[in-house]
């Protein structure tokens, strides 16, 4: 595969004002060959050797924080959001630096069954991992796995989304100054470049929709390499009839309209005890009706565009079936067109069922669609009647109630008391249920441990047994 040019398009623009250049498959494979002669260095620091580097990292984005946080800007459409990629990436390499060395046991155990054998646990990163991300939140989802690779002892190749590519040059800016460039890069590049990724690396994590996820666990099994994968989902909020309506109702928005619903755990489908639905409703949709995009002024408004311009025909498309299956909508529902760029307001919905395509299929963006419930097995049926199992919310008036409700709900992770939480909070280990993904937790301390093959030394304190203890007539 030789090398091609690709434009990429400004989201508030609409214009293609910045192109990237693929990377080909010789070129992944002579990067490939520098950063595996380096791992080997690199995996014979001590881990807080290691991690001194990635604090170097840290605060280099730091001080590149301007030019990581415009490129950001400019492919997403959105400032704050942008801001807190950053921050986020800077917690996320002190965090892990400061946790992973409590993470490893180490030392001699001695047999339970076999006193005299003893045995110590070595860990083995894998020398190359390779990091393929979307284009919902491009630093985050291209460092979340890149971090504990690194740690580990890994080197790693990232490949952001061909939507988002622009933070990556200065990103390679702020890692070269914290001398780690032939330990991390980054490569530019659309689908066809995952292949000679895949077959170049030992590892690869990934993170987008069900569809590529196949490919790329398909292209991972071929070569027998692992495939951490973090993929769709739609996530179900429960409000029972106990809970605090203005918590309940800031939780469904936020949860649902954060990053304009471009996210992989937004809230995406609501059910609402009948006792306090209609309540629900008015009060949702007030403050639905209240947000604002942040056009044309950047700096104000909670909503920016949509970023990548074939998901508005699938919000057009499911705001549409849902209509003509008998769907009220209550407020937004139209994709607005500002600049060059689509955006869509909050878009909540009434009189919704399980035959619309907005309640079974991934909607990747602002629609609050809000169905009532009679019983809790009722709600719970609807909440796991999905091929999805990312994540979900349970909001009530007590935790002991959210609680017996979260325990019952087939998802990795269960927000109790607020939504879509695995967003704002990583320490806790989750994986992907179902078709949401596969490959073990990337959060918590198994995120870390996931990039260390396990060996064991075993070793005898005594006399070997011979071969004659085998033998058919021994005693
Ligand atoms: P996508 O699957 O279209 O693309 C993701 C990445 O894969 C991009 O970098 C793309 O270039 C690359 N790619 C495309 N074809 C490939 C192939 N054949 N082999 C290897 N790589 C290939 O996803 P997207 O549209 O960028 O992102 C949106 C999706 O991501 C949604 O489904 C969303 O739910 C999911 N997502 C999941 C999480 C999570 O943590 N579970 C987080 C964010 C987004």
């Amino acid at each position: 595969m030789t090398s091609r040019t690709l434009p990429v398009r400004n989201p508030r623009t609409g214009e293609l004002d910045y192109k990237i250049q693929a990377a080909g498959a010789e070129e992944i494979a002579a990067t490939a060959q520098r950063l595996r002669a380096a791992q080997r260095d690199w995996a014979a620091l001590p881990l807080t050797e290691r991690g001194a580097f990635l604090l170097r990292l840290a605060d280099a984005l730091v001080k590149h924080r301007t030019a990581i946080t415009a490129a950001l800007e400019i492919d997403t459409g959105r400032r704050r959001i942008a801001g807190l990629e950053l921050d986020g990436a800077v917690a996320a390499l002190r965090g892990w630096v400061a946790q992973a060395p409590g993470l490893l046991p180490s030392g001699w155990t001695q047999g339970r069954a076999m006193p005299h054998i003893r045995h110590a646990p070595q860990f083995v990163p894998y020398a190359l991992t390779g990091v393929i991300s979307p284009w919902n939140f491009p630093l985050t989802l291209s460092m979340i796995d890149t971090i504990p690779a690194l740690l580990a002892g890994s080197a790693v190749i990232i490949k952001p989304s061909e939507v988002t590519p622009r933070f990556a040059a200065p990103l390679m800016a702020a890692i070269a100054e914290a001398g780690l460039e032939d330990i991390l890069t980054l490569i530019d590049g659309d689908g066809a470049t995952g292949a000679p990724l895949i077959e170049a690396v030992d590892v690869i994590c990934f993170t987008g929709s069900v569809a590529t996820g196949r490919k790329v666990a398909a292209a991972a099994a071929a070569k027998m390499i692992p495939a951490f994968l973090e993929l769709g989902g739609k996530d179900p909020l429960i409000v029972t009839a106990t809970a605090n309506l203005e918590h309940a109702t800031d939780a469904a928005l936020r949860g649902s309209v954060l990053s304009t619903g471009q996210a992989c755990q937004s809230i995406e489908r609501i059910y609402v005890a009948a006792d306090i639905h209609d309540a629900f409703l008015k009060r949702l949709t007030e403050k639905a009706a209240a947000t604002r995009l942040n056009w044309p002024d950047i700096t104000t408004g909670e909503l920016g565009p949509i970023i990548f311009d074939k998901q508005a025909a699938i919000l057009a498309d499911q705001i549409d079936d849902a209509k003509a299956k008998g769907a009220r909508v209550l407020t937004g529902g139209e994709i607005e067109t500002h600049g060059g760029g689509l955006w869509l307001k909050p878009t909540v919905l009434t009189n919704v069922s399980h035959q619309m395509k907005l309640m079974t299929e991934e909607t990747f963006g602002p629609l609050l669609p809000v169905m009532p419930y009679t019983t809790t097995e009722e709600v719970i049926a609807f909440a796991n009647n999905t091929e999805y199992g990312l994540s979900a919310a349970v909001f009530a008036g007590t935790l002991e109630e959210a609680e017996a409700i979260a325990i019952q709900i087939d998802a990795g992770a269960v927000s109790l008391n607020d939504a879509a939480l695995t967003g704002l909070f990583h320490e806790a280990e989750k994986h992907s249920f179902k078709l949401s993904g596969l490959g073990g937790s990337r959060m918590g301390p198994a995120g870390f441990q996931r990039f260390l093959r396990r060996k064991a030394l075993i070793a005898n304190t005594g006399a070997p047994a011979p071969l004659s203890a085998f033998a058919e007539d021994a005693q």
